[in-house]
């Protein structure tokens, strides 16, 4: 249920209601709405109306949430969230663009792209330290020595870093390193995983399982603001289809569902989805006409000798190209994309 207080309500009204809801066996959760507060109450307990709530003082009214996730819902919250990783917004009127490796593969490949990025415009530079292979054969991750060079990527460009986080145990290390921390399509339901990134208090980007409904990639972050981290970002990235002509199917309606059902940032990552760079630019067309707060797209200087999905990498001249594709849709819808310095050399997509 959701506890609308008054507008201009107290500070110590507001702390009786919470005080009273932890008394009742709720965990409440304080969210700022446009000129009053709401409280978020959530818990095991089922709850029975009239609560007794409604008497206190400073309360307009006590609603229940019909949506089985809680705080992820627009019922709690009406208004869009905007995660801050610094200075940068993810969810306002600017497309964010983060790009870069599937993994980190040496320092030279690192920096050299995310240089590179960072030329054509990109805000976020992605790459993999921990990295979940179908094969326990191939490339894993540099691991702490990955985190490392994606640390001096960071100082060198100033591009904020998005790395992945495979368990529980290693999320305090991959949160000292990234901005934001990655929990891939593999993990989305790993809940033990979801609770330990809530409770880093670090952004965190929440991509959709393969087989996951949007329900159940809502209830996944739900785990993370049950920790009281709101700083989440959904990613389509594509679900498993009878189609096998592409590596996954790009659910461009779970962009605006996901944005309809709650208030968190949707972005698309159209190159997991695809299996292909040449369907990246079209498919990021259609994700920001659809409604994508950003991008997170796969770069490589050397695709074709790419440790790790060199195939739907782009390289950094199309990755540029793609940029000036989307801004264009972009602006059609009153939004922007940061274009830096043009890298086509020539060629189209
Ligand atoms: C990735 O972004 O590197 C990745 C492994 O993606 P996904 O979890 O979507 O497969
Ligand atoms: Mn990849």
């Amino acid at each position: 249920m959701i506890i609308v207080m008054q507008p201009g309500a107290e500070k110590v009204q507001i702390e009786g209601v919470e005080s009273k809801l932890g008394e009742m066996g709720f965990s409440p959760h304080r969210i700022q709405g446009v000129g009053r507060v709401v409280i978020g109450a959530v818990g095991e307990r089922k709850v029975v109306f009239p609560t007794g709530l409604e008497v206190l003082s400073g309360v307009e009214k006590v609603v229940p949430i019909s949506a089985p996730y809680k705080l992820v819902s627009r019922e709690v919250k009406g208004t869009s969230s905007v995660v801050n990783v610094g200075e940068l917004e993810i969810g306002g009127s600017q497309i964010v663009v983060m790009a870069g490796p599937c993994a980190v593969e040496n320092e030279e490949q690192l920096l050299t792209i995310a240089h590179q990025v960072k030329a054509a415009g990109a805000q976020v530079l992605r790459g993999g330290a921990f990295k979940p292979r179908s094969s326990p054969y191939s490339f894993q991750g540099l691991e702490l020595e990955g985190l490392k060079m994606l640390d001096r990527a960071r100082l060198e460009t100033g591009l904020k870093i998005v790395t992945e986080v495979l368990n529980p145990q290693e999320c305090e290390l991959v949160a000292d390193y990234a901005d934001i921390i990655q929990v891939g399509a593999r993990n989305m339901q790993n809940f033990s995983l979801l609770r330990e990134v809530g409770r880093t208090g670090k952004p965190v980007l929440l991509k959709r399982g393969l087989a996951a409904t949007v329900e159940e990639w809502l209830m996944a972050a739900e785990y993370i603001l049950a920790e009281d981290n709101f700083q989440v970002i959904l990613c389509e990235r594509g679900i498993r289809t009878f189609e096998t002509s592409t590596r996954s199917t790009l659910d461009i309606s779970a962009i605006p569902l996901a944005k309809e059902l709650s208030h968190l940032p949707v972005i698309a990552d159209p190159c997991h989805s695809s299996g292909t760079w040449r369907l990246a630019a079209p498919l990021s067309q259609a994700a920001v006409a659809a409604g994508a707060d950003g991008l997170l797209i796969e770069v490589h200087h050397k695709p074709s000798e790419a440790l790790c999905d060199g195939p739907q990498s782009l390289t950094p001249e199309k990755f540029s190209r793609l940029l000036n594709s989307v801004s264009l849709i972009a602006e059609a819808l009153g939004r922007s994309v940061y274009i830096g310095e043009d890298l086509e050399a020539g060629g189209g997509l």
